[in-house]
């Protein structure tokens, strides 16, 4: 571009970089179709996995034979020395199409036996973000083969990754990879068992496995709790006699299986119901009943017979007494809402009795013989378990084909949803902060017109986003997720896996909304803890006295143009390979001074204080020069709608505080804010509305202030 306007080189200067910036964006686009084709040679491992290593899986059963995998989905037959059937090996990779959560191939050769046990496993290929930083590759394998033993028929649906109570525990720092991997071993073990074996469980399975609690209206909503109340003119009635106050429940009696975990854990509480559940079988079941009232539905009968007489389980044409010796009294309920119940107790009902809680059942009340002398007065309570507790039987074997990439979640609808719930307090605090933020921005004339206000709330904020957002929650973005994202877009999008970390996936649906409005700032100014933390100890640096170094506008603009490049070399390396580019992206020092705070081998740590160190005298000098994400961000950011920030016309051509006093220099000398650099801090926006700094705020008071009244020459005869 030629400048024609000599006087004015700056706004050339602007245009120029303006042009330099769209041409960017021009060339990134070309990147992401070059992308595009380079994804669909590069996504795929070259060749089918070699499943020979599985024998070592079966060692136990002699010398194994793993035969050339054939059959939808791909295994290969496992045969012990004397031929027969030991089980089968498989590729996740080849059965599921397991991807990991960069997107990239995901390969687990793994065995199952034909009892639907997990023989081995062992990882075969991954691209995994995590693991390739800081995370040692022992801790996978470890993790991996740790499944050898799991019974796949057992649990249909995984664990958060924090409470793997059956299966390993995941890889510390890569709680979604080792989701992922998860799911990648047993979906496609599942796949491989139930396309083999015709003598898979055809019936529906009680879900012993999920954990959600619940609140006591909830259940009652989905129906996992049931109720009948019976007045005492209703028993009256029923039992031949007279009652003077009708109107008085004579037993408010609830019904509930307690055995899924959502409903028993909710309603028992954690330690009561893990005592019960450790009382018995795998495929026994809990049942719950309490009741208000004048009535007890245990009587005292029982303490001598050993066997409740008032009450008794109904199924189908069978009828189950329910005994003292199974039955635990429950002091209260624990779910959220739940009433003060007068009675309580929850009965344990064995598998082998015949009872089957996934189909209906009646529990009914003996409220005595009636005065007419004919039969008990009887009222039942019906039960049917909600569908959403119980597991569908396998599909039929036809219904399953090779690299079906059935997803995490449709596989498992709820293995997110856990992750969330695990996390719900994680999430209600940065929902708050998030809405905080947008009450911030949104009235930010009003905010920033307070300027002690505002100065207070931003440290605030600021300390949250280090203390909470960075050092607890560990949700700091990073160019790696940036990278990740354009991957994912080109070799098969899936929601479930972002929505696998819920803080890292609010974050970015927030940043996405807020640059259509605000730019790139908002994230960096307020909800990188990275950021945050310069920003903090520049501030310390200030009041401890160290004297800033102010960089030359000149010199300025041209080194923010580091971090483009580097932005732009980091995804050009993801191309070739994304484990360089991961490896690349440690020019960021999140996860040394967030993530692992500090913890870490030297050279990583000597990196990032020295970033810190060049903070103390030019503020947030790594988010000014270097950081790629910075750079991602300000890409897209272009994009936004609206011009919030003020100026006056004196802005640049009189005064310069506000240039002077910016986070990042991002306002030029000739008074331009240049929307790419601005980090939202609205400092400069508080200066706009302080009437002791701002140059146009002064002249305009002195305008209005009283013209006072000459004084009086001194002439003669006036006093000395
Ligand atoms: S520029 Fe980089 S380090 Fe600075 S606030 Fe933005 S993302 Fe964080
Ligand atoms: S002072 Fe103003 S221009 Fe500078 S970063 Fe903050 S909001 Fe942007």
């Amino acid at each position: 571009m030629t400048c024609l306007n000599a006087e004015l080189p700056g706004i050339c200067l602007i245009a120029g970089m303006r042009n330099i910036a769209a041409r960017g964006t021009h060339a990134l686009r070309g990147l992401l179709r070059a992308c595009a084709v380079l994804s669909l040679v590069l996504v795929r491992p070259a060749g089918a996995a070699d499943l020979s290593a599985a024998s070592v899986f079966f060692a136990s059963s002699g010398n194994a034979t793993v035969e050339q995998p054939q059959g939808s989905p791909p295994a290969a037959a496992v045969r012990g020395p004397d031929g027969k059937l030991l089980g089968y090996a498989f590729s996740t990779y080849d059965v599921s199409g397991s991807v990991g959560y960069a997107g990239r191939p995901l390969d687990i050769v793994a065995g199952i036996t034909t009892e639907g046990i997990i023989a081995g496993a062992q990882i075969v290929a991954h691209e995994e973000p995590i693991l390739v930083i800081g995370i040692p590759k022992d801790a996978l394998a470890a993790y991996v083969k740790g499944f050898a033993g799991f019974d796949t028929r057992v649990g249909a649906t995984l664990k958060p990754a924090e409470d793997l109570a059956r299966g390993p525990h995941a890889v510390a720092g890569a709680t979604i990879t080792s989701t992922v991997i998860r799911d990648a071993i047993l979906r496609s073990a599942r796949a491989v068992l139930r396309s083999r074996s015709a003598t898979m469980d055809t019936a529906m399975r009680l879900d012993r496995e999920t954990l959600r609690r619940s609140a006591w209206h909830m259940l009652l909503a989905e129906g996992a709790l049931q109720r009948k109340l019976v007045t005492r003119g209703e028993a009256a009635k029923m039992l031949g006699t007279q009652d003077s106050e009708p109107e008085k429940p004579f037993i408010d009696l609830w019904l509930a299986l307690a055995t899924p975990p959502p409903i028993g854990e909710s309603l028992l509480g954690q330690r009561t119901y893990e005592s019960e559940l450790a009382r018995i079988g795998p495929d026994d079941d809990l049942i719950l009943i309490g009741a208000s009232g004048l009535y007890s539905f245990k009587g005292t009968e029982w303490r001598q017979s050993g066997t409740f007489g008032r009450i008794e389980l109904v199924q189908g044409g069978r009828t189950f007494r329910l005994k003292g010796i199974d039955h635990t009294p429950v002091e209260a309920l624990r779910a959220a809402g739940a009433p003060e119940l007068r009675e309580i107790a929850v009965f344990r009902v064995a598998r082998a009795s015949g009872f089957d809680s996934t189909k209906p059942f009646r529990l009914d009340l003996d409220l005595g013989t009636p005065s007419t002398g004919s039969g008990p007065a009887v009222v039942s309570l019906d039960y049917r378990v909600p569908e959403r507790y119980l597991i569908a039987p396998p599909a039929p074997p036809a219904a399953v084909s090779a690299g079906t990439s059935q997803t995490a979640s449709a596989a498992n609808p709820t293995l997110w949803q856990d992750i969330w719930w695990a996390r719900r307090f994680d999430i209600a605090v940065l929902v708050t902060m998030l809405v905080v933020l947008a009450g911030i921005l949104v009235f930010q004339d009003t905010v920033t017109a307070h300027g002690k206000f505002y100065y207070r709330l931003r440290t605030g904020y600021l300390l949250l986003t280090l203390i909470f957002l960075g050092f607890i929650a560990n949700a700091q973005l990073s160019v790696v997720n940036v990278l990740t994202f354009i991957h994912a877009l080109l070799s098969g999008f899936r929601w479930e896996l972002f929505l696998l970390d819920p803080l890292v996936f609010l974050l970015w649906s927030f940043v996405a909304v807020s640059m259509l409005f605000w730019g790139r700032g908002v994230f960096c100014g307020w909800l990188c803890p990275f950021g945050t933390l310069q920003e903090l100890t520049n501030q310390l640096a200030r009041r401890l006295g160290i004297k800033q170094i102010e960089i030359p506008f000149g010199l300025h603009e041209r080194l923010w143009m580091i971090k483009y490049v580097v932005f732009v070399g980091i995804l050009a390396l993801s191309l070739r390979s994304i484990l360089t580019a991961f490896q690349a992206a440690e020019i960021e020092p999140f996860k040394t001074a967030i993530t692992m705070k500090f913890l870490r081998e030297w050279p990583f740590v000597i990196y990032a204080g020295a970033l810190l160190l060049a903070g103390l005298f030019v503020e947030r000098f790594y988010c000014r020069y270097l950081c790629p994400l910075g750079a991602a961000l300000a890409i897209p950011a272009r994009m936004r709608m609206f011009e919030w920030l003020k100026r006056y016309r004196e802005c640049g051509s009189e005064c310069h505080v506000c240039a002077r006093r910016c986070t990042v220099q991002a306002i030029h000398p000739l008074g331009q804010i240049n929307p790419n650099e601005c980090i939202y801090c609205l400092k400069c926006q508080a200066n706009y509305f302080d009437h002791e700094i701002c140059l146009h705020l002064k002249k305009r008071a002195q305008r209005r202030q009283p013209m006072l009244p000459p004084k009086p020459a001194a002439g003669p005869g006036a006093r000395p």
